[in-house]
């Protein structure tokens, strides 16, 4: 039997309206800013889908379209005028930066009360040692489906492909968290198939089409891909061979309309979040 589809997109339009809902309660509505610089098309569609997010919800959203030739010291300075803004509860620069500019350097300027993507060093160490912060967007978005899906990483090998600072590794930790055993893979790990199939939760997060077989599945785990690929065909995909793995999954994202809607809704929880915090509520 073919494994369950995880809804994220379903999953992600019932979480911004609970946001939308718990926003109406608070006394100033919670205000997004956003920052592009350069002219990446694939970042424009992602600004644009963040602002369509923050009308749902009910968000003040200002966007900050920047030149290609912006320096990293004019960035900065928008970054530090907009942390002391007090209608604004989140600051989003959009990555990649064009070259020149030091990504850390700007992420490091956002003040942590307001770094809703939870990309600012002291957000990730909270993660580390286990304290309150702001999670990022596409780990904390995938906790969710599995939460919603009564799906428990406790005691469950847990098998994570990819280290990015802002997928696999805080994926790795809130999965530990979670009491899962926990295992990261990369580019060097040797037997990549082996220990794919030695999972029982498998997250593939490298940006490689087909890059997971049905071969490389335990039969009746629960796959999640993050990945957003174009096949030859032009078409969106994840890294997962989606048709095949369903069938020996017992569940599994859809790419499109698993991991990335539920990335957009938690980046207006956190923005929420924020906005609670910065008005005592
Ligand atoms: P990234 O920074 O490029 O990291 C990719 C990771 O994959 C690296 O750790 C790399 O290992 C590993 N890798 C590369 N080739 C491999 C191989 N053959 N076998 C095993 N591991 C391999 O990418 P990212 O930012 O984490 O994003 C990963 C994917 O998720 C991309 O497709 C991206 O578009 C997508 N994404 C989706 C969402 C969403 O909301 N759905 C959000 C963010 C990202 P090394 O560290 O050894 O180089």
């Amino acid at each position: 039997m073919a494994g369950m589809i995880l809804d994220g997109k379903a999953l992600a339009a019932k979480c911004k309206e609970a946001v939308k809902k718990e926003a109406e309660s608070l006394a100033r509505k919670p205000g997004l800013a956003v920052i592009i610089v350069g002219n990446n098309p694939a970042s424009r569609v992602y600004v644009n889908s963040k602002r369509k997010d923050c009308e749902e919800c009910g968000f003040l959203s200002e966007e900050y379209a920047l030149p290609e030739e912006t320096t990293q010291e004019e960035l900065v300075a928008l970054v530090e005028k907009l942390n002391q803004r007090e209608d604004i509860d989140g600051i989003l620069c959009q990555l990649p930066l064009p070259e020149g500019i030091n990504e850390e350097a700007v992420l490091m300027a956002i003040s942590p009360d307001k770094d809703v993507d939870g990309f600012h060093p002291m957000n990730m160490g909270a993660l580390l040692v286990g304290k309150e912060g702001f999670l990022p967007c596409t780990p904390y978005g995938i906790m969710e489906i599995l939460a919603e899906y009564g799906i428990d990483p406790k005691g469950k090998q847990c098998v994570v492909v990819g280290r990015s600072n802002i997928v696999g590794k805080p994926m790795a930790l809130l999965l530990l968290q979670k009491h899962g055993t926990v295992t990261i893979c990369h580019s060097r790990t040797a037997n990549l198939a082996e220990v794919c199939r030695s999972a029982d939760i498998l997250v593939a997060a490298v940006g490689k089409v087909d890059l997971v077989t049905a071969d490389m599945v335990k039969p009746g785990a629960v796959v999640i891909d993050v990945a957003m690929n174009r096949n030859e065909a032009g078409k969106l995909c994840g890294d997962v061979d989606y048709a095949a793995v369903r069938e020996v999954a017992s569940a599994i994202t859809p790419v499109p309309g698993g991991v990335g809607p539920m990335t957009r809704a938690m980046l207006m929880k956190n923005t929420l979040l924020a906005a609670r915090k910065h008005q005592g509520q």
